[in-house]
């Protein structure tokens, strides 16, 4: 058994964490995670380890297990993935998504890059090092969360509510979504995620007179409604480039000659392919007003109005954010946090990234690799709650033809299988190394 490589079992894993349906509806109907819980768990026990399965409702399930490293005293690294999906419409795809079928060279089907692509890399490196007898340097905690797509309340978040001492010793972390690479001006470059927008998910609410719709009224709250989120949805955000950002695009311009110029960020995006799609919403904030409620009768003025703007807010100016879409608001109408999480930002230098960045060198020697910022969030936004910093480095070597950031959440989510053993290979050699 000791000469099964990460890099050998990695697509079975992955196939098998796909056929077991995870789909997060975020209203609490869908299986759950507790069946790809046990699996996981199952595969970690196999080798000799043990492994906690943990519920924060019934069926939603988490498992952590923590291998010992050769110094008890250094600074413990946690590796985590999430075990839920979001849904799949079976008519939609070419293939069934929950089939998991390699075709191609590349694996079909629903978490193919978010995130069971990660979660088999972490487990099969995970069994290497378990059945060799192998110790990391530091203590490594492997997590692996429910409810992701659904902002963690189940998963991450309620494991770092409740259940801290599972991560004692922890000052890092790592996860996705960052590490695959993207050619920029003919060179193979490498996007580790340093940075996450912040989540800010708006009510408003208007208020007026009720009436009868016949008459004259200067306080319609659906009138006040309109214009708030009319002023919301049209402001420009100016571009404001924050560290992570202006060191990314900097890059950028190295490889491709191309400056970039904040009155038309389309001309350096451009030289990004399909990345400018996850690189273009850091630019700047973003307030999109996303569902509107109001009234009940054709001929009923009714006394409120409501509306729900999704806010992502640049690194530390969720306040800020807030203070403007106040104003835009006006008078009159209420607005209010239905659900917010932090931005993150941290420096792309110390010992972590460096060896992050020796592991790709191992494997793709003269490989660029750039720091950027996540338009979205992840777990490490649960874990930072704890002063565990995050990177999203799940790293994959991807063909330029594969239209990656189009796959998240996409239709005919699918991975190439030698990505997938390219990623094994340098996550064994980072946690290896580090
Ligand atoms: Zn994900």
């Amino acid at each position: 058994m000791s000469d099964v490589l990460p890099e050998d079992e990695v697509v079975r894993i992955c196939q098998e964490l796909i056929r077991i349906d995870t789909s997060n509806f975020g209203d609490g109907s869908g299986p759950g995670e507790r069946a790809a819980a046990e699996y996981a768990a199952g595969l970690i026990e196999e080798v000799g380890m043990e492994a906690e399965i943990f519920e924060s409702a019934p069926g939603r399930a988490n498992v952590v297990t923590r291998m010992a490293g050769e110094d008890p005293s250094a600074s413990a690294l946690v590796v985590h993935g999430h075990l839920d999906v979001v849904p799949a419409l079976r008519d939609q795809w070419s293939v069934d998504p929950f089939g998991a079928e390699l075709k191609d060279g590349l694996i079909w089907g629903r978490g193919a890059v978010d995130m069971k692509d990660m979660d088999a890399m972490i487990l099969a490196v995970l069994r290497g090092f378990a059945r060799t007898g192998r110790k990391p340097k530091r203590d490594i905690i492997f997590a692996f969360f429910a409810d992701e797509e659904a902002g963690g309340a189940y998963g991450a978040r309620y494991a770092v509510d409740k259940r801290p001492e599972l991560f004692e010793g922890a000052t890092e972390a790592i996860s996705e979504v960052g590490g695959f690479s993207a050619t920029i001006g003919g060179q193979r470059t490498y996007l580790l995620q340093t940075a996450e927008k912040g989540i800010s998910w708006l009510r408003l609410v208007a208020h007026g007179r009720a009436g009868h719709g016949s008459q004259i009224s200067t306080d319609n709250a659906v009138t006040r409604l309109a214009g708030a989120v009319t002023r919301i949805g049209e402001y420009k955000w100016p571009i404001e480039l924050t560290p992570t950002t202006r060191q990314f695009l900097d890059g950028v311009t190295e490889l491709t000659g191309v400056e970039f110029d904040a009155d038309n960020p389309d001309i350096l995006l451009s030289q990004l392919g399909t990345v400018a799609r996850f690189v273009g919403a850091t630019l700047q904030n973003t307030t999109n007003p996303t569902l509107l409620k109001g009234g009940y009768k054709h001929n009923v003025i009714p006394e409120s109005a409501e509306a729900l703007i999704d806010c992502r807010t640049l690194p530390g100016q969720q306040e800020h954010v807030l203070e403007i879409v106040r104003d835009l608001a006006g008078t009159g109408v209420d607005v209010s946090y239905v659900h917010q999480d932090v931005s993150l930002e941290v420096p792309f230098a110390g010992n972590l990234v460096d060896s992050m960045i020796d592991a790709l060198h191992s494997e793709d020697p003269g490989a660029k690799v750039l720091p950027y910022t996540l338009s979205g969030g992840t777990d490490n936004k649960s874990l930072s709650r704890l002063g565990i910093t995050g990177y999203g480095f799940a790293p994959l070597m991807l063909p330029d033809e594969l239209d990656f950031t189009g796959m998240f959440h996409g239709v005919d989510e699918r991975v190439p299988a030698d990505s997938l053993k390219f990623g094994a290979r340098v996550l064994n050699t980072l946690l290896t190394n580090y």
